[in-house]
């Protein structure tokens, strides 16, 4: 078929990105935008004012590159709600009892973004998973929804299998270890060790029921994640959802190409403490793969006792270390340990850390760095993956404990310290891993043994096949060209209707 001159500019897409509010789920998503904007779709993210700090940096960037992408600004209702000015998200220093009001100020949110949804006229939108009701507003607009999940495939099957087999309610105590049913692997966990919201009933399990509906009434599904990584999960999800679904990633490689990118990305001027150069000048100067980055995300927190005992597993493991800490405003005890910790390890040249946001993408990449410890957060096992690294896992929330089986169990990229007990994000939670246990862990991956050896060589294998997934006609790329091929045959029927 030949197109019009005015089929040809109306094939250009519309986009609207709609992320959550938290910043784990706002910098994959934009990553995936920009994505979008960099394949000449135009796009606009909705979003409030402080969120937007989180990133409007590499906006500003891509935009001075041509491409066509904006942040449209959304009045978050902090007066109406007697929220402090700035209380704009869930994170690790949202204060508890403001946790109900922001959920309540989305859903008064919710008319205002419908209204926008019809005045911007986009030709699809991708909402995260969080957004459920987008369903039925893209239905009404006659545009696909296509729905962000921040996890990972294996993620997604096991919780499914949980859900469905309840394979938990058969074993005797909250210890045993049980096998989650039907999925590609024999993948063996504890009651412990899943969200409290397949263990047992509770709000969440009925929201999340909600969003496995809007996604199957969705066009599809978009994952940070390329088939090599968990092709077996890919195609498993696939087929037990009975949804279309497109792995883009790992989107942070594929779209931070220049160091002015990994340094903008998640940067919030906000928490600006950190001295820029101190960590780079500081890692420099330390022997090729050296170095442990220690970090657990934008939302852990950790009891007293627990960074006790983190300080001392990596001060006796001997290796240097960067370890990403952050200020306790509910516990003073933690911050003037962990000062006088950074005192001595500097002193040593050991050990160095980093208060707030670490720039993790330009961090990983540094040639000193040999290891991660890490939560396992499903944005930076796909990071460790990008530069071939191994990492010591250890899941708290969220996911977690289902990608710590991916990295260890079946990549076999990662040496487990044994955490035993999921958490909420917004908890300390009760268990304490002990020096030795972490120390052991570190020590398989660090100390040159067998384990270690394979461990670096296959992690090297998967950093080559992220590079090729993101590269023309690798598999991340493939799907992409093929979603927005699908977009605008869609928009182009309903021009020529
Ligand atoms: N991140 C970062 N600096 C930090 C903490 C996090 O750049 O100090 C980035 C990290 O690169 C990743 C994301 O924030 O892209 C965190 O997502 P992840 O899924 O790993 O963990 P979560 O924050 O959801 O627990």
């Amino acid at each position: 078929m030949t197109l019009t001159m005015e089929n040809q500019n109306s094939s250009k897409l519309k986009s609207i990105f709609l992320p959550f509010l938290s910043t784990s789920h706002i910098i994959p998503l934009v990553d995936m935008a920009r994505l979008f904007a960099l394949h000449d779709v135009e796009v606009t993210i909705i979003t409030t004012k402080y969120n937007s700090t989180i990133f409007q940096n590499s906006i500003d960037l891509d935009s001075s590159r041509g491409r066509s992408i904006t942040t449209h600004i959304i009045d978050f209702p902090s007066s109406k709600l007697g929220l402090p000015i700035g209380i704009e998200s869930f994170n690790v220093n949202t204060p508890r009892e403001m946790i109900p009001k922001i959920y309540t100020a989305i859903f008064i949110l919710q008319p205002e973004i419908e209204h926008l949804f019809n005045v911007l006229k986009p030709d699809f939108i991708v909402t995260d998973m969080f957004y459920p009701w987008t369903v039925e507003v893209a239905e009404k607009l006659g545009i696909p929804r296509i729905m962000f999940h921040g996890a990972s495939y294996l993620a997604r099957s096991a919780a499914h299998a949980v859900e469905q087999y309840a394979p938990h309610l058969k074993t005797q105590s909250d210890t045993e270890k049980f096998v989650i049913p039907n999925l590609p692997d024999e993948l063996m966990m504890t009651r412990l060790q899943l969200p409290d919201w397949l263990r047992s009933h509770n709000q969440y399990t009925d929201l999340m029921k909600v969003i496995k509906e809007s996604e199957r009434k969705s066009f599809g599904s978009v994952f940070n994640s390329f088939y090599e990584l968990e092709s077996d999960y890919f195609d498993h999800y696939k087929r037990v959802m009975g949804t279309k679904s497109w792995g883009l990633g790992p989107v942070s490689l594929w779209v931070n190409q220049d160091d002015s990118d990994k340094a903008a990305r998640g940067y919030s001027k906000e928490e600006e403490e950190e001295k820029e150069e101190g960590w780079l000048k500081w890692l420099n100067s330390k022997p090729e793969c050296s170095v442990l980055y220690v970090s657990f995300g934008s939302m852990n927190k950790f009891p007293f006792l627990q960074l006790v005992e983190i300080a001392h597993a990596l001060e006796d493991s001997g290796h240097n270390f960067i370890w990403v800490v952050r200020k306790n405003e509910e516990n003073e005890e933690s911050d003037v340990f962990l000062e006088e910790f950074e005192k001595r390890v500097r002193e040593s040249e050991k050990g160095y850390l980093i208060w707030g946001w670490a720039p993790q993408l330009l961090i990983l990449e540094n040639q000193a760095i040999g290891g991660l410890v890490s939560h396992c957060g499903w944005n930076t096992v796909v990071e460790s993956v990008n530069v071939g690294l191994p990492t010591v896992t250890w899941p708290l929330f969220a996911e977690h404990f289902f990608n710590e089986k991916l990295v260890v169990d079946v990549l076999r990229i990662g040496v487990s310290v044994g955490a035993k007990e999921w958490r909420n994000w917004n908890e300390f939670g009760s268990e304490v891993v002990k020096r030795e246990d972490i120390g052991n862990a570190i020590g398989l991956m660090m100390n040159g043994g067998e384990e270690e050896i394979g461990m670096r060589k296959r992690a090297k294998e998967l950093s080559v096949a992220a590079k090729k997934a993101v590269q023309v006609g690798g598999s991340s790329y493939n799907n992409m060209v093929e979603l927005i091929q699908e977009l605008k045959s869609i928009k182009l029927a309903k021009v020529q209707a």
